[in-house]
């Protein structure tokens, strides 16, 4: 028998709560975001009627949701998606949760693509980047044949990255290899947000973080820089004049990333900043000396 019947409001109530003793930030929102997640509701229906009773099968279900947040499971790795660039991804614990930051890397390579570009996304993970380049360089921007591929050192990010691109009905390739290790001919633009976190910060990181993404999609090794050393050092080899290189940084590796891609080759190497004014993306082109 049920013991007690509840009201959307209450439940709402009692799983912010929740969230909140167990110190989790932003208590009310993820909350909010698991309610209507458990029972198909947005906004609008539920202030509609927040009288409401949720059945017993929800309210269940709502309180497995909760006690997994609590846990600090990301809410993402509980409603299973993540929306980048206004698209869904799926996610899970095989890749790096897409954050909003990278939409400046996307926003910045949109910029540059020309009708025709083969595009490289090197540490693909759940395919956020790739895709959405071609999905709304092609589609809304109506660049013509854009091709692009991901890869990754890990089969399981790929295959979250070939269910992606089927989600968002996007043509890409996925192969996997560690960085350049199975790519082939030249590439008008080279993507890539690399693990860039130093090893020793990354024990300091929230729990949703460190223990949740993946250690090999956030550790960028001794000083943070490794895989931007030999992506940059290996880029020229895949480049021809004109190519483009773009990364993601950390909001400290401005001068430092600028300075790998100035000595291989890159010119009009320039620094972008996210929406919270960091430094976020340096983007080069390569003129082939
Ligand atoms: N931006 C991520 C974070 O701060 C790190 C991603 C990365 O290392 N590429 O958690």
């Amino acid at each position: 028998m049920r013991q007690r019947t509840l009201t959307l409001q209450q439940i709402y109530r009692e799983g912010t709560e929740a969230l909140k003793k167990a110190g989790i930030q932003e208590a009310a929102v993820d909350a909010w975001l698991l309610l209507s997640y458990v029972t198909g509701f947005d906004k609008a229906a539920y202030y509609g009627n927040p009288g409401a009773e949720m059945t017993e099968e929800a309210e269940q279900r709502y309180q497995v949701c909760i006690n997994r947040r609590r846990r600090r499971i990301p809410l993402q790795h509980i409603t299973g998606e993540q929306e980048f660039m206004g698209y869904s991804f799926l996610v899970n614990e095989h890749v790096l949760i897409p954050r909003q930051d990278t939409e400046t890397l996307v926003e910045e390579a949109l910029k540059y693509l020309q009708p025709g570009c083969r595009i490289l996304d090197l540490c693909t993970g759940s395919g956020c980047i790739i895709l959405s380049l071609l999905k709304i360089g092609g589609e809304r921007l109506k660049i013509k044949e854009l091709s692009g591929e991901g890869t990754d050192i890990s089969g399981d990010a790929l295959k979250t990255a070939v269910k992606n691109a089927r989600r968002l009905t996007v043509k890409a390739d996925f192969f996997r290899g560690d960085l350049f290790e199975n790519a082939e001919g030249t590439y008008d633009m080279i993507v890539s947000n690399p693990p860039y976190i130093p090893t020793r910060v990354i024990e300091g990181l929230q729990d949703e973080v460190r223990l949740y993404d993946p250690y090999i999609a956030l550790d960028g090794k001794e000083d943070g820089l490794h895989f931007y050393r030999r992506i940059t050092a290996d880029s020229v080899h895949y480049c021809k004049p004109g190519s483009r290189l773009l990364f993601e940084i950390g909001s400290e590796q401005g001068k430092e990333v600028s300075a790998l891609m100035e000595k291989a080759g890159y010119r009009e190497i320039c620094v972008k900043k996210d929406l919270t004014g960091l430094d976020r993306v340096v983007s080069g082109v390569y003129n082939g000396e």
